[in-house]
């Protein structure tokens, strides 16, 4: 059997990156950028004002308070070409705007006073070049400002439209088809009667595939039957991605497996050396990557952020595919049944000072979710680990939304 690095590292092997395509700046973000962006112009445009206030000839102000004659008025989006501040004059100006010729500094307007329409009083010291915004202060027209391999945030939107692009070249987003499996499944909306259970799998992968960037197709139910497996698989291969859920252990109905050969879905493994998950399949079907995951709401939710989220971000070119993971600190004693198994135990997680903890957020069978609800990592205990003690540290996988501080 695999063991949990092996299987990660032979998905990864087996993920080809989407094609490219020219996104707008909205939807580029969490997305990885593909080329070097390359400043088309100085950043500033040209020296501006970085104050509200009086554009001025430092060395008129060697005195303070000094009494300026008002010439002009600069407002944000106004033009300073016909003005020039001459010795003994200022300027008003807003932020923003363009720093007329003659002027070497800006007085805040907190720092004058507006004795009339006329004439300022400038009653603090000024230092030349003091409140200017200085041509290309920022960023040079030419130089590589955002470097190919970026995950864009509101940053890189700020940078990428404040010099003047509309759209930026991403990997394309896969479309990811899922299925559920089996015949006690109902659609969520219904109350259950005897015997059946909600199909959560589909919305919750669904949504998992959404948080990862990709696009969830949702294919519905395949019954426990081969023809129904057929139609369904089939129809979940026209996407980029299948994720299949339940159906894939050794069960007389579990078909997932044998069907998907039958269309030519070459099997890379199928068990891997973890709990919950072990039954978990990887395929190919024209380097088009297949998922089988387990049917327990918990196994299937743990064996898609171990394994098919990274490969969906690997799909979108990113090369940090993996949860930010770090040490935490035992809360409690563990009793983890000893297995040849890395265990993917469900935790919570706090910080006290410099230290995370992590603690049990409950029983940890695989029917539970309630504390797949209650967790925000996922420690990773390697195998042949028994019985955990109160004090010992274990990685952790993050992918809750924020740590408890205590
Ligand atoms: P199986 O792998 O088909 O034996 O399913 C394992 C367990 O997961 C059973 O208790 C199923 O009822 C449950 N299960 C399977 N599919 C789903 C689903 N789509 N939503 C919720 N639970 C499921
Ligand atoms: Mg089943």
């Amino acid at each position: 059997m695999l063991s949990y690095d092996q299987a990660r590292k032979i998905i990864l092997e087996n993920i080809t990156t989407t094609g490219i395509e020219q996104t707008d700046l909205v939807d580029s973000v969490g997305r990885l950028l593909v080329e070097d962006v390359v400043a088309s112009w100085d950043m500033p445009l040209w020296d501006n004002s970085a104050m509200d206030g009086y554009a001025v000839r430092a060395v008129d102000c060697s005195k303070i308070p000094r009494n300026l004659n008002v010439t002009g008025y600069i407002p944000a989006g106004g033009k300073a070409d016909d003005i020039e501040v001459k010795a003994g004059c200022a300027v008003k100006i807003m932020t923003g705007a363009p720093i007329p010729a003659g002027a070497d500094a800006v007085v805040p307007v907190e720092e004058t006073d507006e004795t009339s329409g006329e004439q300022v009083s400038i009653q603090a010291r000024v230092v030349e070049r003091q409140h200017i915004r200085f041509k290309a202060e920022d960023v040079r027209a030419g130089q590589t400002v955002i470097h190919a391999g970026t995950i864009i945030r509101p940053p890189e939107v700020s940078m990428l439209a404040s010099l003047g692009r509309s759209t930026v070249p991403v990997f394309v987003r896969p479309v990811v088809a899922v299925l559920s499996t089996g015949d006690e499944l109902i659609e969520v909306g219904r109350t259950p009667g005897a015997g059946e259970i909600i199909n959560s799998n589909t919305l919750a992968l669904a949504a998992a595939v959404r948080e990862a960037g990709a696009i969830p197709r949702i294919i519905g139910i395949a019954r426990d039957n081969l023809e129904s497996h057929r139609e369904k698989l089939l129809e979940g291969l026209k996407a980029d991605m299948l994720i299949t859920s339940a159906g894939v252990s050794a069960g007389d109905r579990d078909l997932v497996r044998v069907v998907l050969e039958e269309l030519g879905v070459k099997q890379i493994f199928w068990k891997v050396g973890i709990k919950p998950g072990k039954p978990t399949a990887f395929g190919v079907k024209d380097g088009k990557p297949v998922f089988s995951l387990p049917g327990n709401p918990v196994s299937s939710l743990i064996t898609f952020e171990e394994f098919v989220r990274p490969a969906l971000l690997r799909m979108m070119g990113h090369q940090h595919v993996f949860r930010p993971t770090f040490s935490a600190i035992l809360r409690d004693n563990i009793k983890n049944r000893e297995s040849d198994r890395t265990s993917l135990l469900r935790i919570r997680l706090e910080r006290e000072g410099e230290f995370y903890y992590a603690s049990s957020s409950g029983k940890q069978q695989t029917g539970l979710l309630k504390t797949m609800v209650n967790s925000a990592a996922i420690a990773v205990i390697p195998p042949g680990r028994g019985y955990l003690a109160a004090g010992e540290e274990v990685d952790v996988h993050f992918f809750g939304s924020y740590i408890d501080l205590i």
